[in-house]
């Protein structure tokens, strides 16, 4: 068996901390591939909240939502990630967090992630984080602006306490075309 992608190991390490009943938010709905995925780990008792700030995207999501019997547990925003803590009572714990950064594949190639909006959700969603709990990050950057978000998410991590918070980065480190590679932020 191959080693998994960044985006397949990303499903693996979801699907440890995240189970029926639970709070997750996808913060990058984009074309539903991760809040159907989510759906299906929280269960009709769980709940996932998603952001995107492109409605098109967001609406093609909630037809497939309907269409595989899981939109009863998902709520769809159209208004960017940097928000989410307007959607989130203090006390919520979310088990389970995934960005995809960068722009939707087949969508409007400038509607990219930001390194502030990016970072202020991932520092919004760290006060839900419970032990064992994660944020995962698929840091896309082969595109203009990319790279500078992918420094910035990079150094965030790196500065995050030891003693609080494990960080894993994985990803392929021999392939042409700036392949993508995942963050992983752990609360232990
Ligand atoms: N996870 C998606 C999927 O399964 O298809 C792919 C996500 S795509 C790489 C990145 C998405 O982030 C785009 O759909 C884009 O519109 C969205 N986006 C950009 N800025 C955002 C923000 N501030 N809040 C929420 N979504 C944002």
């Amino acid at each position: 068996m191959n080693l998994p992608n960044a985006l397949t190991y990303s499903h693996a390490l979801l699907s440890e901390c995240v189970g029926p009943g639970d709070t997750v938010v996808d913060a990058t709905v984009g074309n539903g591939h991760d809040t159907i995925f989510l759906a299906s780990l929280v269960g009709k008792t769980g709940h996932v909240i998603g952001f995107d700030i492109q409605e098109a995207a967001l609406k093609e999501t909630q037809t497939q939502l309907t269409l595989t019997g899981l939109a009863s547990q998902v709520e769809l925003h159209a208004t960017g990630h940097e928000h989410v803590g307007d959607y989130l009572t203090a006390e919520t714990p979310v088990n389970g967090a995934i960005f995809n950064l960068g722009y939707l594949p087949g969508g409007d190639k400038s509607l990219i992630t930001q390194p502030t909006t990016t970072l202020a959700a991932v520092a919004e969603l760290l006060k839900h984080l419970p032990r064992g709990g994660r944020i995962i990050l698929v840091v896309y950057y082969g595109h203009p602006g990319g790279k500078t978000e992918r420094n910035a998410v990079v150094d965030f991590c790196q500065q995050l306490p030891q003693r609080v918070y494990q960080v894993l980065q994985y990803g392929f480190i021999n392939q042409v075309h700036n392949p993508p590679f995942l963050l992983a932020i752990e609360r232990r």
